[in-house]
């Protein structure tokens, strides 16, 4: 059984909608459906959940919010009407979500209704029951979410169903208050209901045919990932490849149920497939994937003797505590050590990290260097592989760029180099044409 999610542009008009019926009438392990909000219908149009923040925040300045809420009526009765599809209920809900974001109800309520309202019309369209999002999410009254009980819910609402809707983004707590997740978060709640109907697979359809092995902006023919895991997944998000919310990975992972990314508007293609661990059969790449970010610092504390110094690196790393900040990265010498964070949050720092560490550890010299991008080859593969640094490196050297840092994760999953922010391109270029262009 398979748990399928929409993303906004699968659903932004009637036209998507036919579409993703298409999709889920042509498999019919297609079961449990989880919309988002419709989205952008081309790139100057107006995604409705932005539509509905906007309300809230009109009606918080004592403004009625009637002109912009009338723009989602009427997409909404656009995408009725043009299905033909029953709108009686859809016109009631509207007037309802409208009345109660205009007496002042909360930012997660107003937010909430944009996938409240298309999980009503998908339901209706498909023919299949639906099920409200806030009698199966459920989330603590501090707005954290509390799995185990969505699980439960899950299981006692959405189980003894042969299919429905839950619409995706929101779930209440206990005392029936809204609550959302991020921006994105649809991707968690279709996560959230594949591991509370333990799915055979979670697809997540959107509007591109998978994660691809390079950003296309950089790359612009690069090829799509097939097969990932979910650990090169994470390696890959959190270096910039965004296409998954990251909050989406954890209950699908741990439940060893894949996650198939597919493209609405392409569903022939397989799209990219993410495991718990790495294919047997089938040849697995070295390098399955690279990304690169800008704007990283390295913070660099010079003293000569520094590895004699029993709690040298604990007094340093307390000094980042206390100002809240996280560190990247931690490559080390004998007598130096860098920390390396990004640079929007060293900078209202700045002056206390230098007194603060100045006052603890007393260094020869702190020096803070900007301008730094970080560039991570990503790939299982690269465990049973020898040669593989020296052919990113000779790649590297062969284009004139320098390499600032490098580092190896311990799981050697993963390969980062640090270069200079203006090498970004070429560097992520030189690796590709190394590893995957063949
Ligand atoms: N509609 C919400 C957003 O725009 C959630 C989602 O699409 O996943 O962020």
């Amino acid at each position: 059984m398979i748990v399928a999610k929409f993303g906004g542009t699968s659903l932004a008009d009637a036209q998507q909608f036919e579409k993703v019926g298409a999709i889920i009438k042509s498999d019919p392990e297609r079961r449990y459906i989880v919309p988002s909000a419709p989205g952008k219908q081309h790139d100057k149009d107006e995604k409705i959940t932005d539509l509905l923040l906007t309300c809230h925040q009109i009606v918080t300045t004592g403004s009625s919010c009637a002109s912009v809420f009338d723009r989602i009526r009427a997409r909404y009765l656009r995408i009725a009407a043009d299905l033909g599809v029953n709108n009686e209920k859809l016109v009631s809900e509207l007037a309802i979500a409208q009345e109660r974001i205009q007496g002042g109800e909360t930012r997660d309520y107003a937010a909430s209704r944009g996938e409240y309202l298309n999980g009503l019309l998908l339901a209706a369209y498909l023919g299949i029951p639906f099920v409200d999002a806030a009698d199966v999410i459920r989330f603590e009254e501090n707005g954290n979410l509390d799995q185990n009980e969505t699980y439960r819910l899950i299981e006692e609402h959405v189980m003894p169903l042969h299919d429905a809707v839950i619409p995706g983004f929101y779930g209440a707590d206990r005392k029936g208050k809204v609550h959302v997740f991020s921006r994105g978060g649809s991707d968690i709640s279709g996560a959230l209901v594949a591991r509370g109907l333990n799915a055979d697979t979670y697809e997540n359809w959107t509007d591109v045919s998978g994660f691809r092995t390079a950003d296309p902006r950089v790359v612009p023919d690069a090829k799509f990932i097939q097969d990932m895991t979910y650990r090169e997944l994470r390696e890959l998000s959190y270096m910039g490849a965004s296409v998954l919310h990251e909050d989406a990975v954890f209950p699908v992972r741990m439940a060893g149920i894949p996650t198939n990314i597919r493209n609405t508007n392409d569903p022939l293609h397989p799209g990219t497939m993410i495991h718990y661990s790495p294919l047997r059969n089938g040849v697995t790449p070295i390098v399955t994937g690279i990304a690169g970010r800008k704007g990283f610092s390295t913070v660099m504390i010079e003293k000569d003797r520094m590895n004699a110094e029993v709690g040298f690196g604990r007094k340093v790393l307390q000094v980042f505590e206390e100002c809240n900040l996280n560190f990247e990265h931690l490559p080390t010498g004998i007598d130096a050590m860098c920390v390396i964070l990004p640079t929007a949050s060293l900078t209202p720092h700045r002056d206390e990290i230098m007194d603060k560490i100045s006052k603890v550890v007393s260094p020869d010299q702190i020096t803070i260097h900007d301008g730094l991008a970080m560039v991570a080859t990503v790939g299982t593969g690269m465990l049973k592989q020898f040669g593989t640094a020296a052919r990113l490196f000779t790649a590297i050297a062969e284009q004139g760029i320098s390499i600032k840092t490098m580092l190896q994760t311990p799981t050697e999953l993963s390969m980062l180099i640090g270069i200079d922010e203006h090498d970004l391109t070429k560097a992520i270029c030189a690796i590709y044409d190394a590893f995957i262009r063949t």
